[in-house]
């Protein structure tokens, strides 16, 4: 079985995929040094940091859990394939932000292309 190693969004750091995994809601990559707010979970392995069951309907829609029978999980039990979970994500919790992100952020605000901003960076580049 080979070892897969995968890259953090927040600290860079390439660790091994189990410690490693995507955040639910904003799609980054993190690992489970970075997390934050973990309610003493005790662990590296990036499983527990999952989105845990709340028993509501609205989870059971964002998850695709409708079918009750299939999805017989006890109230408090990590939900299966969430990757990390936002509270526990430091992009979504606001501690830390990421440069892809801010990125789009400023294209939007200074209502830019990203084009335009790429040619401006390389002229600019050569001029020195
Ligand atoms: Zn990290
Ligand atoms: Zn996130």
């Amino acid at each position: 079985m080979s070892v897969d190693f995968y890259a953090c969004d927040c600290c860079g750091e390439s660790r091994y995929e189990e410690y490693v995994d995507t955040c639910h809601e904003c799609g980054h990559r993190v690992c489970t040094s970075c997390v934050v707010d973990t309610d003493n979970i005790d662990s590296r392995y990036a499983y527990y940091y999952g989105v845990k069951f709340d028993g509501t309907q609205e989870q059971r829609v964002e998850y695709g859990m409708e079918d009750e029978n299939r999805f017989n999980l006890e109230i408090g039990e990590i939900i299966d394939d969430t990757g990390i979970a936002p509270k526990y994500c430091p992009f979504c919790s606001g501690e830390e932000v990421n440069n892809d992100d801010l990125l789009v952020f400023l294209l939007n605000k200074y209502d830019l292309e990203k084009d335009d901003v790429e040619k401006e960076y390389l002229a600019a580049k050569e001029k020195k």
